[in-house]
């Protein structure tokens, strides 16, 4: 693709700022920009004029539809379509779109999950367009629709979805970080903003072998399927050359997103087999969050087209690497400053150290709600195993700036190392500085440089929380610092103070070693950090006292919105587990044991035949005999076992002891099965075995 079919392609689906100034009446244009640069209440007399050219912009490229696009509290995305068409007094229909509907829809709040918050005799919800994220459109074989970025709430104001949040704790950072800037002296700046920028791991499989796995389909993973011959272990996937099919996808998938405004901008093989990953570049928080819903509803979306499946779960296959999604967050202000960037001299960079002095409190503080926001079924598969952060929260610093904080705060004169030159001993090869710190691949909360990237979280989420939680977590002891600043008599002195003391009480948080050795866990554990293994284990850390104040404190939720939430989690942990458990029930029962029985019968068939002509040398065969139905036996019990425990759980009422019993029982049955099931492919004729296996999907897309 040429340079210039990029720029006119990139954007051409979205009513972005360009647009509107180009359509908007100046006036207009510069109120709606006092909205979404300022965070001013929107004027009303704005929409009318906005929705119309919204319209006029959307019918000239064909659309026939609009829809609130918001995102409930399941982590997808939500949309119901209404067409422009309105009648008018004498008979006709003409197109309008008018500001109230641009501004507010509605939506029965009571069939998304809403954690008790919605009763059905009371479900109205309403959708509340975001102005801060731009409309576009959707096209697809259907047609084209007007998408409109929008909150969701229920009529008495509680959140019902994960972006108004977000929204909300954009606004923490905002004051909180101007407020300590100007208690340092900065009085250009007005405005900080959370940027970020998601880096998605996706799987992708044939499709025929897809829709032959009624696992991948109902659960998004694979619940059996022996060890191919060959996994990962040759290191030959990652930024391995990407096949023809593939990069055509690939191709696809860039076009798409282009045009949608999402600038995507690297693409690799990831280290599993079939496993790729997509990442954009950065951009405002809550921008950046749709943009991820879109990355991923396109992927899929655009799969499909290309005769393939992508797996967007965290765990698709056992025995080769799972999928995360890298989570790379950091502070922007409107001067053009990142305030994470140490600069040249990062001990006299006052916003460095304290911003980052923050971050370091924060995490260490509100680990558990880091945590958790990370804690899916589908992660518990992946954290903690080989490939993947621990479920222990950490920060790696680097050895520079962790020397740099460490001198600070033993009172130590700094003294700067000068850049130094990587040694390449290549006189042909271009010159290098060294970076500042290595790679660590092995933290869930690295800082890499200018940002800090949360590597603990799962693919297949909505990034929403996982925004949230740091905006508020790091508002809350910027709004600390604040105070103190605030009233101090030598600002400077006081600032030192902070930075020190902070270093000195949250160092504990700081680890620059191999995070997935058993060493840490035990370290770990002496330093007193958390390590919470499963979802069911830090989910109750929700509604901890110190979480209910630290939300309460900055507004984002009510006591009984987090209580809501709670439940929702635990309902989403055991009605996956459900799913799952059902699923290799009637995936035994319907094909595994049939396959097995069948092929049983054949061997016992050809015993019977090799006796007729006179053969009784059988060892070989009747030893398979015995182990085909050894397995069969103990693949009936495992069933029935699953079976009753799933039966059982039907009583259980309330949904901690739900998932507690899931995560007890239902899970142990369920690997159980999986394991003679798995045995069972081992030793029957590929053939005869009824489900496309490991080798198969994961070699052959
Ligand atoms: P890495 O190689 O360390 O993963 P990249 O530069 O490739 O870093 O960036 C990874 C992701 O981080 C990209 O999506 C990128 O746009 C994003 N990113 C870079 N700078 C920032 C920033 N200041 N704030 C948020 N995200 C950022
Ligand atoms: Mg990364």
């Amino acid at each position: 693709m040429n340079d210039l079919k990029l720029s006119d392609l990139f954007g051409v689906n979205v009513f972005d700022d360009n647009l509107m100034r180009e359509r908007l009446p100046k006036a207009i244009y510069k109120k709606l920009h006092n909205t979404i640069d300022k965070g001013l209440p929107l004027d009303p007399a704005v929409a009318d004029v906005v929705a119309n050219a919204m319209k006029d912009w959307a019918i000239e490229k064909g659309a026939t539809h609009f829809t609130h696009w918001f995102q409930p509290m399941n982590g997808k995305t939500a949309e119901k379509y209404d067409s422009f068409l309105s009648p008018t007094s004498d008979g006709r229909m003409i197109m309008e779109f008018s500001g109230k509907e641009l501004i507010k829809g509605e939506a029965d709040g009571s069939s998304f999950p809403s954690g008790g918050l919605r009763q059905t005799f009371e479900a109205r919800g309403y959708t509340v367009w975001d102005c801060t994220s731009p409309a576009f459109l959707k096209e697809d074989a259907s047609g084209v629709a007007l998408c409109i970025p929008t909150a969701f709430y229920s009529h008495t104001g509680e959140a019902l979805d994960k972006k108004s949040p977000l929204l909300h704790s954009m606004e923490c950072i905002q004051s909180a970080g101007i407020r300590v800037l100007r208690a340092i002296g900065d009085e250009a700046t007005t405005k900080v903003t959370a940027t970020v920028g998601a880096e998605q791991e996706y799987f992708l499989v044939d499709k025929r072998q897809y829709q032959q796995r009624k696992d991948l389909i109902f659960a998004g993973r694979t619940l059996f399927g022996a060890m191919p011959p060959k996994g990962q272990e040759m290191e030959d996937h990652y930024y391995g050359s990407i096949k023809e099919k593939i990069a055509k996808y690939m191709r696809d998938i860039d076009v798409e997103l282009w045009k949608l405004g999402v600038p995507s901008k690297t693409k690799h093989n990831e280290v599993a087999p079939a496993q790729h990953e997509l990442a954009p570049i950065f951009t405002t928080a809550n921008v950046a969050c749709d943009q991820n819903q879109l990355i991923m509803e396109t992927l899929q979306k655009v799969a499909n087209r290309h005769e393939l499946a992508c797996l967007l779960h965290e765990k698709p296959f056992a025995y080769v690497n799972g999928s995360g999604k890298h989570v790379n967050w950091s502070l922007v202000t409107d001067t053009g400053k990142n305030l994470f960037s140490p600069g040249k001299h990062p001990h006299e960079n006052k916003e460095f150290l304290l911003f980052t002095s923050a971050v370091i409190k924060a995490v260490d503080v509100h680990a558990d709600l880091l945590r958790l926001c990370a804690a899916t079924a589908g992660n518990d598969h992946r954290l903690g195993g080989n490939e993947a952060p621990p479920a222990i929260i950490s920060i790696f610093l680097g050895d520079e700036i962790t020397h740099l904080f460490e001198q600070i705060s033993q009172g130590e004169e700094v003294i700067e190392k000068g850049k130094q030159m990587m040694e390449m001993g290549v006189a042909t090869l271009p010159q290098l500085r060294k970076e500042a710190s290595d790679r660590n691949r092995t933290s869930p909360f690295a800082f890499t440089g200018n940002k800090f990237e949360f590597r603990m979280f799962p693919s297949s989420e909505s990034i929403a929380e996982a925004n949230t939680f740091l905006n508020v977590m790091v508002a809350d002891v910027l709004n600390e610092f604040a105070n103190r600043l605030e009233t101090a008599e030598d600002t400077q002195k006081e600032m030192e103070a902070i930075v020190k003391e902070t270093y000195l009480n949250h160092k504990r948080i700081i680890f620059n070693g191999n995070g997935y050795s058993n060493e840490w866990v035990e370290e770990a554990a002496r330093r007193g950090l958390s390590n919470y293994k499963t979802t069911v284990d830090v989910l109750p850390c929700f509604i901890k006292e110190d979480s209910i104040a630290l939300f309460e404190r900055n507004q984002i939720f009510h006591r009984s919105e987090l209580f809501a939430r709670y439940e929702i989690l635990l309902e989403e942990y055991y009605k996956t587990l459900n799913i799952e458990a059902r699923t290799m029930l009637d995936m035994v029962q319907k094909q595994i044991m049939p396959a097995t029985l069948q092929y049983t019968t054949q061997i016992a068939e050809h015993i019977i035949a090799l006796n007729k002509v006179g053969v009784f040398e059988v060892n070989a065969q009747t030893e398979l005999l015995q182990s085909l139905t050894t397995a069969i036996n103990t693949l009936k019990q495992c069933t029935d076992q699953l079976h009753q425990e799933l039966e059982q759980s039907t009583h259980i009422e309330e949904a901690y002891d739900k998932a507690v019993f899931f995560k007890e029982h239902i899970l142990v049955d369920m690997e159980a099965l999986r394991q003679v099931a798995d045995e069972l492919e081992l030793l029957i004729d590929e053939k005869a075995w009824p489900i496309p296996t490991y080798g198969e999907l994961l070699f052959r897309a």
